[in-house]
């Protein structure tokens, strides 16, 4: 059994999944005691091809926060809680995907998913309603909420874990 859950961060390109997990592992190191979170960036780990090493060294112990635009491959019972960051916000999302470059077509096709609720869909597929959440990330201050919930979701997590454990010896 793993002591910390591993979580899915997901949602279309440019909703804001690494900065609220930027924000999540902040707030984890400087609690009393540390919450040892690892990130998973899928897109790093395709790119250093180290995506084995990563998850063998550390399966046992959890507290992997997986960040990728998709829950498509994963295992379901892998994943603890899968978070769908939102940013129902058009306008707002479509100056972020252009600041990152992306050209007309590829903003239209990710604005058309953000707007359909895709990546809700396919993870509501995968997993049970209650581990699938919606978090919508417009404002700054979005950030801060949204990584302080996703902490105290975990600290009850991990209080539940050990009354489980204790429970049955
Ligand atoms: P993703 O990881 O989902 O592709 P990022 O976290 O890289 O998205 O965010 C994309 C851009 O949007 C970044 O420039 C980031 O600073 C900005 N951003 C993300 N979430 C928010 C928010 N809640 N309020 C303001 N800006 C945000």
């Amino acid at each position: 059994m793993r002591s910390l859950p591993n979580i899915i961060i997901t949602g279309t390109p440019g909703v804001g999944k690494t900065t609220t997990i930027t924000e999540l592992l902040n707030l984890a190191q400087s609690a009393e005691p540390p919450i040892p979170l690892k990130h998973l960036s899928i897109n790093d780990i395709v790119k250093s091809r180290d995506f084995e090493k990563e998850i063998s060294d550390g399966e046992g112990e959890g507290g992997f926060i997986i960040d990728w635009h998709s829950t498509a491959g994963f295992a379901v019972r892998w994943v603890d809680l899968v978070l769908v960051v939102r940013c129902a916000a058009t306008d707002v999302l479509y100056d972020r995907l252009s600041k990152r470059g992306y050209k007309e077509e590829k903003i239209q096709e990710n604005m058309d998913a953000e707007i359909f609720g895709v990546v809700l869909e396919e993870a509501k597929e995968g997993w049970e309603e209650e581990q699938v959440i919606e978090l919508s990330s417009v404002n700054a201050e979005d950030v801060e909420t949204n990584a302080e919930r996703i902490l105290s979701w975990i600290k009850t997590w991990v209080l539940n874990q050990q009354h489980e454990s204790k429970e049955s010896g």
